[in-house]
């Protein structure tokens, strides 16, 4: 298994928990951009956004089910921003479907 999140799903690497159910981990990213910069991953891998389809796409759901309670046990009531890089052009660095949660601050209004 050469996937480093799915070692982290497994815990054979530590990682910084925040919340995990039956379809999704979510822990604190080891180089946060923001104040606040969690990480929430699907327990099957999907390689990227682009890999999501009719079969897998529950993991998709829950994970946006499970955001605000992650979101707010984190303290983002003022906000916060979802995003998933998918593919080279997107810089997506770890080929396992992510979405990160920052907050913490006012984030800018420039998306790239
Ligand atoms: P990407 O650039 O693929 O959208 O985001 C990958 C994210 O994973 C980066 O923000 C990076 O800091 C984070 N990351 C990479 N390896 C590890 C790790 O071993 N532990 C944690 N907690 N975060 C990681
Ligand atoms: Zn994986």
């Amino acid at each position: 298994m050469d996937c480093i999140f799915c070692r982290i799903i497994a815990g054979e690497i530590p990682s910084k928990k925040v919340y995990e159910d039956e379809y999704c981990y979510a822990f604190y990213d080891i180089n946060p951009q923001t104040p606040v910069h969690i990480l929430v991953i699907p327990k099957e891998h999907i390689a990227s956004a682009d890999g999501v389809n009719a079969e897998n796409s529950i993991y998709v759901a829950k994970i946006f089910e499970a955001i605000p309670k992650i979101a707010a046990t984190a303290g983002l009531a003022n906000g916060y921003r979802v995003i998933t890089n998918c593919g080279d052009d997107a810089c997506q660095t770890v080929k396992h479907l992510h979405f990160h949660i920052m907050g913490g601050r006012k984030l800018p209004e420039n998306m790239g």
